[in-house]
């Protein structure tokens, strides 16, 4: 019990990062005295301060940290405090999500139109999130459960998984331009998609399905927007909490724990049954580090030229999830230009915005967090030529004959000589700003056979 409680305290740290990092910005600019900051301190459940960079900016300036700022953060991470934040302890009812009647109907049909096709790779995730009104990832969850009849298989409760997947949602960090909850529902997608696939759809069982949606749907929650290594040199609670390691993915993994929990969402279920599902959905989310990235490439292809995978063993079906999730994870250059240019830019800002916070606290700028040196364009080719190109290479292996697949390396090929191209139109220095990137000569977007 205790360590579920370290988890959801941990889901609160984040949120109050933010907002204390709002703060620390505002009141650098003098536009905050410190009485309104209890005032905005108090919007989200219990919050506390950014305790890292604050002892790291009283630390720069005055050589020790203050004793009063020590005893506040001990107190601060206190599981009263967490009590304090508790929906549940508040006596609030769980969030459930904004209810689609507000929309109008046209918006209903359109968003039904779309769920109709959830199964093509075309899928625009960022359309279908303004036509739910931001419900994306419930209303997607909510109708991929209903396709594979796992609400009815697991006797799951509608309320339970209504909240339960409303509090996955709202985790999200909407703030974040990359790791929010559309992010989370166009990983989801992805994963149905490749859950499809001929090679691995007869073998899997419910329970395989139902972990590979779950682990998708949750993979990021309460993700900072910032990096593991950030939070090691912010020496951030959580950063020693994992002992530096698989920091944001152990966090992912026990903060869904929390929510499973609090949701009571498998509390009908027999305790080890419940303790397995939570134990796979770990492995599944962690192995999203992309520090183990070459170590689950390596035996990807070790069994692929060995011919040695058997789908009948469950072992290695929850291999090849791992691999699928892996995949969905990082799937954003293998779409069409139009939606791969977006998560391109808005994956760059996010990275950005992190060295933005570095340089004003007078911390070395992470790699890639440097607007003025890392273009978009050479992240994405670097990002396309080392993690992307083999992984869905073994992908295709795997999956072969599949029209996705071929598809999808159809796409990332493309995708990487249109940033190759705008590579060449700009130079570090034509930064300006954070404008989009402009579409490249010629035949973007064209020609690709969507299945
Ligand atoms: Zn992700």
């Amino acid at each position: 019990m205790s360590c579920l409680m370290v988890e959801r305290c941990g889901a609160v740290a984040f949120k109050s990062w933010e907002q204390n990092a709002i703060q620390v910005r505002m009141l650098a600019d003098g536009r905050l005295n410190t009485g309104h900051a209890g005032v905005l301190l108090a919007e989200r459940r219990g919050s506390y301060p950014l305790i890292d960079l604050r002892i790291l900016k009283t630390s720069a300036q005055q050589g020790e940290v203050e004793t009063v700022t020590r005893r506040k953060v001990k107190r601060l991470l206190s599981f009263q405090r967490y009590c304090h934040a508790s929906r549940l302890l508040r006596g609030l009812v769980p969030h459930t999500p904004r209810s689609l009647h507000l929309l109008d109907d046209d918006y209903l049909g359109q968003a039904a139109h779309m769920l109709s096709k959830v199964g093509t790779w075309n899928f625009d995730i960022f359309l279908f999130d303004r036509l739910t009104n931001g419900n994306s990832l419930v209303t997607l969850m909510c109708h991929l459960f209903n396709v594979y009849d796992l609400i009815h298989h697991f006797q799951l409760d509608m309320v339970k998984l209504n909240r339960f997947l409303g509090m996955v949602q709202e985790d999200y960090h909407s703030q974040n331009p990359y790791h929010n909850a559309v992010h989370a529902a166009d990983v989801t997608q992805a994963m149905y998609c490749y859950l499809r696939e001929p090679k691995l759809a007869e073998h899997l069982s419910p329970l395989d399905i139902f972990l590979g949606l779950m682990a998708a749907a949750a993979h990021d929650v309460d993700h900072p927007g910032v990096n593991q290594p950030f939070l090691i040199k912010t020496r951030h609670h959580l950063a020693s909490l994992y002992q530096n390691t698989s920091v944001l993915e152990s966090h992912h993994w026990r903060s869904t724990v929390g929510m499973l929990r609090e949701s009571g969402l498998l509390s009908h279920l027999p305790a080890d049954m419940s303790r397995d599902i939570e134990q796979r959905l770990g492995s599944l989310i962690l192995a999203t580090d992309i520090n183990r990235q070459n170590e689950f490439l390596m035996t990807f292809r070790e069994h692929l030229d060995n011919q040695d995978l058997d789908l009948q063993l469950a072992s290695h079906r929850h291999f090849i999830l791992q691999i699928a999730l892996k995949c969905a994870d990082i799937c954003n250059p293998c779409r069409v230009w139009e939606l791969s240019r977006q998560w391109s830019e808005r994956v760059c800002e996010e990275f950005y915005r992190q060295g933005d916070l570095e340089k004003k606290f007078d911390l070395e700028i992470s790699p890639l967090c440097n607007q003025q040196s890392d273009s978009v364009p050479a992240i994405q080719i670097g990002f396309i030529s080392y993690i992307v190109e083999p992984l869905f290479e073994e992908w295709h292996r795997f999956t072969e004959p599949s029209l996705l697949s071929q598809t999808m390396l159809d796409h990332l090929h493309k995708n990487k000589a249109n940033w190759s191209s705008l590579r060449c139109a700009h130079t570090p220095s034509d930064v300006q700003g954070r404008s989009q990137a402009e579409e490249p000569e010629g035949e973007v977007g064209e020609g690709a056979d969507i299945p």
